[in-house]
């Protein structure tokens, strides 16, 4: 059984995800880590450099991460290798000659299981696998884009949120806020939290449409998807099209006045109060925690 992986770079290094994902890979098979490298590499021009090679050796299964490069390479290279791709998924196992997925569906409604005979290509949530303890980094091959481009990557420019803390699609601790703060005013305290807990900010549309917050901290059908360990709501009051993007997280806490708040639905852990009382509280006693371990 050949894995590939193909491996994302942030400022040098390999992105979580992709680590994750060859923690995975080698427990499924032969795993080999690509990294497309050239001047202004496109997704475009990645899939095409990798099919070239996927003709030759033939891997039987290809993860990628879930990010905007990560679907739009996958997506391609299983079209131009005809091959059955799943994307967004958060769990895969493989029986045999085939794989079978789970990914959310109808805007995270439901679960589905969908299964195909391999090869096959599958872009998967970051979070979705755990990277072991001490995991030694992989080896990654590096696979020269040949192919003339005809959409060329310019350049990443930084946002306004971007600043210091981890990506929102990538973080494993959310804290993400709703109209129930009031106002941008209150971010500091939500942010004092999100330091605490080495968190990346998150917000409803609510938050963002008001340009509270900006809109790449937009959780939601609209914004981001997440899959983090543990989300924290504080104000959202679980709008359908918030929890699209937030359902899959593996530990959600809500903090809302509103017993009946839909958010509790699929809270895990939900406090009924005043979300002014809960921050300075909470974030005090998270500090006291680490402090003492
Ligand atoms: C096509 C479409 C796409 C959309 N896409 C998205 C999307 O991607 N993401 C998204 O988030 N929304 C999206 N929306 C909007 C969505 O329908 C909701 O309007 C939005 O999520 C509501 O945001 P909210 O929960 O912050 O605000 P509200 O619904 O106003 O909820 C505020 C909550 O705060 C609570 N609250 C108030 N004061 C306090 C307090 N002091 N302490 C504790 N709790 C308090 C209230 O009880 C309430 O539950 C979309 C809508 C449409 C039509």
């Amino acid at each position: 059984m050949k894995v590939w992986v193909i491996a994302e770079q942030k400022d040098g290094e390999l992105r979580r995800v992709s680590r994750e994902l060859a923690a995975k890979g080698a427990s499924i098979g032969d795993l080999t880590v690509l990294r497309v490298t050239g001047e202004h590499v496109s997704a475009l021009a990645a899939a095409t450099a990798l099919a070239e090679r996927a003709k030759t050796e033939s891997p039987d299964l290809v993860l990628a991460g879930a990010t905007p490069t990560g679907r739009d390479v996958a997506a391609r290279l299983a079209a131009k290798l005809t091959r059955a791709y799943f994307s967004e998924c958060t769990d895969l196992t493989v029986e045999g000659s085939s794989i079978e997925v789970s990914r959310g569906m109808y805007a995270g409604k439901v679960r589905a299981r969908m299964r195909a005979p391999l090869p096959a290509v599958c872009s998967v949530r970051p979070n979705a696998f755990p990277l072991p303890e001490g995991a030694a980094e992989p080896a990654v091959t590096d696979l020269a884009a040949s192919d003339a481009p005809r959409l060329a990557f310019v350049r990443f420019e930084p946002t306004a949120s971007s600043g210091g803390r981890v990506p929102l699609s990538e973080a494993r601790v959310i804290v993400s806020g709703g109209r129930g703060l009031k106002g941008p005013e209150s971010w500091p305290q939500v942010e004092a939290l999100a330091d605490v807990l080495g968190a990346a900010l998150g917000a409803s549309r609510a938050v963002t449409d008001a340009g509270w917050r900006p809109n790449e901290e937009q959780v939601g059908q609209t914004g981001k998807t997440v899959t983090p360990d543990l989300y924290i709501a504080l104000g959202i009051s679980g709008a359908i099209q918030h929890l699209a993007g937030m359902t899959s997280s593996k530990v959600i806490v809500a903090v809302n006045k509103d017993p009946d708040a839909d958010i509790f639905k699929v809270a895990d852990y939900g406090i009924v109060g005043d979300v002014f009382e809960f921050l300075p509280a909470f974030t005090d006693a998270v500090k006291q925690v680490k402090q003492g371990s």
